[in-house]
């Protein structure tokens, strides 16, 4: 009995292996197409989120910079929380609730619009708002002035032929710009006009130049920046540090901003309510990967159960039948056929096999036996009759009488192994035939002729009927043999007094040979079995009564191996006719002449 197949080569741990590597490949598949949509998608969200952050931004300062104080923003704040839909929260730098939204919690930027943020909103000279304009803002009338003058140059350059372009500034100035040349621009007084300063701008300057004093001092730019004419300062001298310059106008023009603006307030927003996302990858929280791993582990798992369910369902019949198969032959069970598919299928395949093994088994076995005792007979009878010679105890026969039956003996054992030989070569498809054109009326004459002394010896008639003209395509030493066997027995079981017809004619395409007697004729039951090897109707095998029963197997291989068919008739008592039928000259679809055949079908009947 052979191994049991190892663990690494079981059709089980296969299935389960592979369905393992497919769901971990869908499993992967899919979280990193999940992982990848989902990161684009919070990535996107955060585009939008962080521009909303930006405008909910530049929307305080604008804010801040037009009023003193917070008070007033509470609907500000909600309106730009239900606009932008973020959580939004404005406290003072020590943590006090101006307005807003108390969940925000993420602190985004402080909102000062004197020290406006260039990151979040574009830069504005020394990061002061524009919009904080403060004391510098025009009065009703001196807005009228600026737009009449604004108007007047702008229609004195159009006359020009120049085009002119006017943006209103936060405190009510207009500035305007055009393509025209100095010359133009001065006859139409556009100089005069953006340097002209106004009453409530001239206040607001000369407090702005005190403001700045202390700092100018510091840095020894005393006298060295004009008065400024607007906020901006003017170098007059070459070779100041422009930037301290700067830094001195911007701390005077806070100092002065301070009474007119909000002061600074800590900003909170929400970044992105649907979720957060880092930009440039999607991280998953520990209990987010907790959760994901449980689902793969659980899929992992459900696969893994189904296959295996699967797998036994499928390797347990395989299995049942691998033990079937090893039981030895003759021993083996009937496996049950449970199902339609290809395991059903292979199951009754093998059933059948196995039966045909057991068949054949059983038919080896009979052969041998039957060997054995058709070969024993003879033998027996040689040693005896030597034994008896030997001790002179055979007075019954002569030296020429023993002899004799020696070589009856001998013959007989010959004529069995050369039937034997026949059969294997039949089987073996090596029954060389050496075929050629037979006259069917001249094969039956000689046939008849050859056995008409033993069939006179019989008391039976032999005669030769009708005639046929035809040929066939044979080899005529085994087409001999056939009618010789066929003759033989017809005479053999045919009672004194009797009739042995052979007779010939044509049917179809076919010649159809006919061996009839007037004899003892073969039982119904026993019909069927006449062409099988060793068989008699005489299960005692009396050597009177008949030969090895081998005779009519090869007869039946003969005509087959000549693409022939021969069957029997036959009435008990009445006698028999056993008909052989042949393919006739130069209809056969192959070449005659020499070939090895193969043993075709058979009827028997
Ligand atoms: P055997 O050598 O015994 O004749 P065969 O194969 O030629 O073997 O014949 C098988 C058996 O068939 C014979 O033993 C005989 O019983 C039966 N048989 C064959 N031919 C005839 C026949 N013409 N009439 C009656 N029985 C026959």
């Amino acid at each position: 009995m052979s191994a049991p197949v190892p663990l690494r080569h079981s059709l089980l741990v296969r299935l389960l292996a592979a369905s393992i590597a497919i769901a971990t490949c869908a499993i992967a598949a899919t979280a990193w197409l999940t992982a990848r949509g989902t990161t684009r998608a919070l990535q996107r969200d955060q585009v939008a989120a962080a521009g909303q952050q930006t405008s909910v931004y530049a929307d305080l300062v604008a804010y801040a910079a037009g009023h003193p104080s917070w008070d007033q923003a509470g609907p500000v704040l909600a309106e730009l929380g239900a606009r932008t839909g973020l959580e939004i929260r404005l406290t003072t730098p020590d943590g006090r609730l101006l307005g807003g939204s108390p969940r925000a919690v993420k602190a985004y930027v402080v909102v000062d619009p004197l020290h406006v943020d260039p990151g979040v909103v574009p830069a504005h000279h020394e990061y002061i708002d524009d919009r904080a304009v403060g004391p510098y803002r025009l009065t009703a009338d001196e807005q009228r002035q600026e737009r009449a003058d604004s108007e007047k140059v702008q229609t004195c350059l159009n006359g020009k032929g120049h085009t002119v372009r006017a943006t209103a500034l936060p405190g009510g100035r207009i500035a305007l710009s055009t393509d025209a040349p100095a010359a133009a621009r001065d006859s139409c007084g556009l100089r005069d006009f953006a340097t002209h300063v106004y009453r409530s701008e001239q206040a607001a300057l000369v407090e702005l130049g005190e403001l700045m004093l202390p700092c100018l001092d510091q840095n020894d730019l005393q006298g060295k920046v004009t008065s400024a004419v607007t906020w901006r300062y003017f170098p007059n001298e070459s070779g100041i540090d422009a930037e301290r310059a700067a830094g001195c106008t911007a701390t005077g023009r806070r100092i002065q901003l301070e009474r007119y603006v909000a002061p600074p307030a800590q900003l909170f927003i929400n970044a992105a309510p649907a979720g957060t996302a880092p930009v440039g990858g999607f991280r998953l929280s520990g209990p987010n990967i907790a959760r994901t791993a449980g689902a793969a582990l659980l899929v992992l798992t459900v696969t893994v159960l189904i296959t295996a369910l699967v797998g036994a369902r499928l390797v347990r019949p395989l299995r049942a039948l691998t033990a079937a198969a090893r039981h030895p032959a003759g021993h083996q069970p009937g496996m049950p056929v449970r199902s339609r598919d290809e395991i059903g299928a292979l199951t009754a395949a093998l059933n059948e096999m196995s039966e045909r093994r057991e068949r054949a088994e059983a038919q080896r076995r009979e052969m041998v036996s039957d060997i054995a005792h058709e070969l024993r007979t003879p033998l027996s009878n040689i040693r005896t009759w030597l034994e008896a010679a030997e001790d002179g105890l055979a007075p019954p026969v002569t030296d020429a009488e023993l002899t004799s039956l020696l070589l009856t003996e001998a013959m007989q054992l010959q004529h069995i192994v050369a039937d034997l030989q026949d059969l294997a070569d039949a089987d073996a498809g090596t029954l060389r035939l050496d075929r050629r054109r037979v006259h069917v009326d001249e094969l039956i004459r000689q046939a008849v002729t050859a056995h008409h002394g033993s069939a006179e010896a019989a008391g039976v008639t032999l005669r030769h009927r009708d005639t046929c003209g035809a040929a066939i395509d044979a080899d005529p030493v085994r087409i001999a043999q056939v009618l010789t066997n066929l003759v033989t027995n017809a005479i053999r079981y045919t009672p004194a007094g009797g009739m042995v017809t052979v007779g010939a004619r044509t049917e179809n395409a076919d010649v159809v040979l006919t061996v009839a007697d007037t004899g003892r004729g073969i039982g119904e039951h026993d019909l069927p079995y006449v062409f099988d090897r060793f068989w008699r109707t005489d299960p005692s095998r009396n050597r009177d009564t008949g030969g090895s029963g081998l005779g009519l197997a090869i007869v039946r291989d003969l005509v087959a191996a000549h693409g022939g068919t021969i069957a029997v008739t036959s009435r008990t008592g009445r006698g028999s006719t056993f008909t052989v039928r042949l393919p006739t000259y130069g209809t056969d679809d192959h070449e005659p002449g020499s070939r090895k055949v193969k043993t075709s079908a058979i009827d028997g009947s």
